[in-house]
């Protein structure tokens, strides 16, 4: 999962949206599967990391999170046996128009389609989702699991997603003949090109039905309003973004997009986080700092005691191993350090002012 995407596409982090898209275009071209000597899985991964930075929203995103995503259990945009698959281009990747630079040079190759499976190599993928969800700092910490309502878009339970009423019967496109396609010649700088476009009567599905479902009225889906599961890691850091693959919105005849859900985390009275760390503040009084003592705490894992070492100062550090944030990386937990603050009354009373008096005899 730690892919450098700048380093796929041979660009550096700087590069403006016009390199990224030229240097995609060139790479692309060079190890598009239908071409001689063309790479499947390089083309895939040029793919990927064209999405993300060809995105500027994406692109900052990934900047600033990095590989954070999880859950990214197959089913991705590019997982088609066989052909290639344009999933999550025009949809769901926020306007990335990106069917202009496929048209250019695959026109020139004979399009997609030419004996590598036509139409299954054309799924199409609903919309991703975004939300944010809020959590405490204690949820952070050990995870939680947390249900979110979303209004979103499901395949029609009716009719399966098919469009059709059930028992009806289901037609081959006259328009397409059933391939989900039909060939355009357009014009542009460098000529004619002749491109596949999708079949606007079957909608690129190839098949029309007989009798329309009533329910979704033939579109196969319809908005409904669903509850979610979700599983938060336990480590999780405020603005860090979750995917659940697939939880996005569904395509009848396509697979579903995903489901983006960045984590906002309530600072906590006590604890601040550091790395996998956790920070306290503990004040004492002067004679406990002296004398030493034993303390009971609450921390996040409930009341601990502590033993406060003979002659400890303000700034000193008491670490308790494993009492920390989880790492999902490395395993097990961090650390909590107790910073340790002498403090003082508010006021002397007299007794304690006469036995500083003998201390101060004593050269403390
Ligand atoms: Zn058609
Ligand atoms: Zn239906």
């Amino acid at each position: 999962m730690s892919k450098d995407y700048y380093e796929i596409l041979g660009i550096t982090k700087n590069s403006s949206q016009e390199e990224i898209k030229r240097a995609y275009r060139k790479l692309a071209h060079q190890h598009h599967p239908d071409k001689k000597g063309g790479d499947e899985k390089k083309f895939k991964e040029i793919n990927e990391a064209y999405q993300i930075l060809g995105d500027d929203k994406k692109r900052s995103q990934y900047d600033r999170f990095g590989q954070t995503f999880n859950g990214n259990a197959g089913g991705g945009a590019y997982d088609s046996p066989g052909g290639f698959d344009f999933s999550g281009f025009q949809q769901g990747f926020g306007g990335v128009d990106i069917g202009d630079i496929f048209e250019d040079f695959l026109g020139g190759f004979g399009g997609f389609g030419g004996g590598r499976g036509s139409r299954q190599g054309r799924t199409k993928r609903g919309s991703d989702i975004a939300i944010n969800l809020e959590i405490s700092f204690e949820e952070s910490v050990f995870g939680v699991k947390r249900s979110v309502v979303i209004d979103r878009t499901v395949l029609c339970e009716h009719c399966g997603g098919k469009g059709a009423e059930p028992e009806s019967t289901i037609k081959k496109c006259g328009t397409c003949q059933g391939t989900g396609t039909v060939r355009e010649t357009r014009r542009s700088l460098f000529g004619s090109f002749t491109s596949l476009a999708e079949c606007s009567i079957c909608k690129g599905r190839g098949e029309i039905p007989e009798k329309p479902c009533k329910v979704c009225r033939g579109i196969g889906a319809i908005k409904k309003r669903s509850t979610i599961e979700l599983d938060i890691p336990p480590g999780i850091r405020d603005t860090e973004a979750i995917k659940y693959t697939g939880r996005g919105e569904e395509m009848p005849g396509g697979s579903a997009g995903d489901l983006y859900v960045k984590i906002r985390v309530h600072p906590h009275a006590v604890f601040r986080r550091e790395g996998n760390d956790l920070l306290m503040e503990l004040n004492l009084p002067l004679s406990k700092m002296i004398l030493g003592c034993e303390e009971n705490i609450e921390t996040l894992d409930g009341k601990i005691q502590i033993k406060i070492p003979e002659l400890s100062k303000s700034g000193d550090f008491l670490r308790l191993r494993g009492k920390g944030v989880a790492s999902p990386r490395r395993g097990g937990r961090g650390d909590l350090l107790i910073r340790l603050y002498q403090k003082l009354p508010k006021k002397l009373s007299h007794n304690a002012k006469k036995l500083l008096i003998d201390l101060e005899k004593e050269g403390l």
